[in-house]
């Protein structure tokens, strides 16, 4: 064998175990049905996930890192589009298989809704938005303490074994920062996850402006979710990409409340009012929290046809069931 041939080899030698990953690439679709797991992927915030009795491994396309129930980080191949489709590398879904594998013997309880946090927008000194219907005067804190009140109940009645909290039950004010905190700070196990759900009335100038809405994050605003201490062990720098990775799966997650909901609302008072659509945006107390969380707009107080229906207690069950069912409607999704 000449030199140059015995160079050529050992760099053929060098390159097969990448040549082979890449032969091997699966796609998602194939991984999940090969692997009996289910699989999400939001082709929004480029993130997705596996899941598998319970445990759950996230991912985002061009993203070299695969985060394990939500806490363990591994670097590896990122995965990568082709064409619409999601392509997971050898190594990648070789890893994913083991992972699994390693977690189907312990028979552990399936990732649960634990907590759900409902948020009643304003109270105590701080109105809300006002309006007026027949002289009298309509307050944006009155009407989402009362939707927020049978919200809870009717969550309550229907999961006895779970926590249901709300960040006010009268005419208090809770900053902002405390409502987040109390969401935060709610105790959980690491196979139990709490959605938070604030509700407000919406005010405009224009009288004509009517509808519902429900906002998620927007996937381009960035939180600090886990702090450097909690991943010591991997070394400070990889936070913020852990970061960045659990911010798209609670956006996801919070894409998919944010539907449910909306749906909902769609069916119960639809026909009444108006959707204006799921949208994003940087809302202070849906930015801080630590986990999927919406905030809806139930309508105009301001309004005159709107105004008048918000200050029946009728049109408010409507809309306390629609959330309820949303919510209900993510919670079997979620545990599917
Ligand atoms: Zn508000």
């Amino acid at each position: 064998m000449t030199n140059i041939r015995r160079a050529i080899l050992a760099i053929a030698l060098l390159l097969a175990p990448m040549g082979a990953y890449a032969a091997e690439a699966v796609s998602l679709i194939d991984f999940g049905k090969s692997a009996a797991a289910a699989i999400a992927y939001d082709p929004l915030t480029s993130s997705g996930y596996l899941e598998k009795d319970g445990s759950f491994i996230s991912f985002a396309v061009g993203q070299p890192f695969m985060v394990f129930d939500w806490k363990g980080l591994k670097k590896i191949e990122a995965p990568y589009l082709d064409g619409d489709a999601v392509m997971l590398p050898a190594a990648f879904s070789s890893e994913a298989s083991s992972y699994f594998s390693s977690k189907g013997g312990s028979k552990k309880e399936k990732y649960r809704v634990a907590t759900i946090l409902i948020d009643p927008g304003h109270g105590g000194k701080d109105t809300g938005a006002i309006g007026e219907v027949n002289g009298l005067r309509l307050l944006e804190k009155d009407l989402t303490l009362e939707v927020s009140r049978r919200v809870v109940d009717l969550l309550k009645s229907s999961y006895p074994g779970r926590n249901i909290i709300t960040t006010r039950e009268g005419d208090t004010y809770p900053t902002l920062d405390e409502r987040v905190s109390m969401a935060n700070e709610a105790g959980l196990r690491k196979d139990e996850a709490i959605i938070y759900v604030s509700i407000h009335a919406n005010a405009s100038f224009n009288k004509n402006a009517k509808g519902y809405e429900v906002w998620y994050l927007n996937p381009e605003y960035r939180r600090t979710v886990v702090d450097a201490n909690t991943v010591k062990e991997k070394g400070t720098e990889i936070a913020p990409i852990l970061n960045a990775m659990l911010e798209e799966e609670f956006t996801t997650e919070s894409i998919i409340l944010a539907r449910k909901v909306y749906d909902r609302l769609g069916a119960a008072i639809g026909p009444q009012s108006q959707g204006r659509g799921i949208r994003a945006e940087e809302w202070f107390v849906v930015r801080n929290a630590k986990m999927p969380s919406i905030l809806i707009e139930m309508g105009f107080i301001t309004n005159p046809e709107e105004g008048l229906m918000l200050s029946s207690s009728g049109y408010l069950r409507k809309i306390s069931d629609a959330i309820y069912n949303g919510v209900v409607d993510f919670i079997d999704h979620f545990e599917r």
